[in-house]
């Protein structure tokens, strides 16, 4: 891990390079070359001595993700991409268009614990979690490839970014940092399917991203069904600390509800779930679920989630439906999954 250079701040760099007795402005350029320029090899750094290269490969591995596979959306030019990381472990990355401009949804862990019912990310089992630099590189890659500029994440993809605390805080660290692509605070969503203790360090670090709680049911007894995590905290416990979180932060928290019908679609449902919410500074999303082969779910019929919208909506909460993008490419919410075929094509698409 440490001699993992695309992981390291810019101060780690600089004290790695001095102990190496490399000039302090080499850190600055290499640096700049990884976060900057987004180059994945240090043949790339074309104002470095060939001899400074090779030792610098030699001592720090650069563990970036290669495109195994990438697919476009003819529906609305959604891109996925299948990535390869040094291990030959894959993960997959969405990039999406918006009006306010490129978005890209990035996997912090290859498969997923969680074990939640309704998502393929859990199907494969869990592998393992991603680096800092693994999760910077998906972005990086990505933002390579389509030669444009993406200026939003949402840590929605692969993985529980919880359960993969420091990383993904490291990650963030870099993405935010000014000497690299300085990405705003406030254009990054983390979402997290409620580790509650996790919830409470970040609060403790008061960051201006926006919170994302995958709920998808307002009762303990329906929620610990779909989604083991509430067995362990319940989801008064949950909406404890998002209370805490929103009025600390005055940052809105973004529930997530994915529509299960016959499941968590009643009435009932919804009155609870509005009363739950009452008063907090929130807003829920509401995603008819998106159909995964081997889960029995189906989505809810497109009255019971306007009826859904109606009772929050009469109770004050605010309730939208999300888009739904990449749907030819199986690249909407919880259908990315560890992908791994020996006999796989490689080779873009
Ligand atoms: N582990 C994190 C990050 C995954 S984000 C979390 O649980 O929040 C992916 C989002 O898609 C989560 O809100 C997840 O609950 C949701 N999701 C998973 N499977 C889905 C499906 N089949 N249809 C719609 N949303 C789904």
């Amino acid at each position: 891990m440490s001699r993992d250079i695309l992981s390291m701040t810019f101060e780690e760099l600089s004290a790695e390079f001095s102990a190496l007795n490399i000039q302090k402005f080499r850190a600055k350029q290499v640096y700049e070359w990884l976060h900057r320029h987004l180059v994945s090899d240090y043949d790339e750094m074309s104002n470095l001595p060939k001899s400074l290269r090779e030792e610098l490969s030699e001592m720090f591995p650069l563990y970036t993700c290669k495109i195994a596979r990438k697919q476009v959306s003819k529906l609305d030019n959604t891109v996925k991409y299948l990535f390869e990381l040094h291990d030959g472990d894959f993960v997959e990355s969405v990039v999406m268009k918006y009006k306010y401009g490129y978005t890209i949804c990035v996997s912090s862990q290859v498969g997923c614990k969680m074990g939640c019912a309704f998502c393929a990310s859990t199907l494969g089992g869990f592998k393992r979690s991603l680096l800092p630099g693994e999760i910077l590189s998906q972005l990086y890659i990505a933002q390579k490839d389509l030669g444009e500029r993406i200026s939003h994440i949402v840590l929605m993809g692969m993985g529980e970014p919880l359960d993969n605390y420091d990383n993904v805080m490291r990650f963030l660290t870099l993405i935010t940092d000014e000497k690299g692509l300085n990405i705003s605070m406030r254009n990054i969503s983390l979402s997290t399917c409620g580790i509650v203790p996790k919830i409470s360090e970040m609060l403790d670090k008061h960051l201006q991203l926006t919170l994302s709680i995958s709920l998808h049911a307002p009762s303990d007894e329906l929620r610990s069904r779909i989604m083991p995590i509430n067995k362990k905290y319940s989801v008064d416990e949950l909406l404890r600390i998002c209370r805490k979180y929103a009025s600390e932060t005055s940052r809105r928290i973004s529930f997530e509800y994915a529509m299960l019908a016959g499941v968590n679609d009643s009435d009932e449902c919804a009155v609870l779930l509005a009363s739950k919410l009452k008063g907090m500074l929130c807003h829920v999303n509401l995603i008819p679920v998106n159909e995964v082969a081997e889960s029995p779910f189906k989505p809810s019929s497109h009255e019971r989630v306007e009826r859904f919208v109606e009772i929050l909506g009469k109770s004050g909460i605010n309730a939208t439906v999300r888009r739904k993008l990449g749907s030819d490419i199986d690249a909407s919410c919880g259908q990315l999954r560890q992908k791994e075929n020996s006999n796989r094509k490689k080779g873009v698409e």
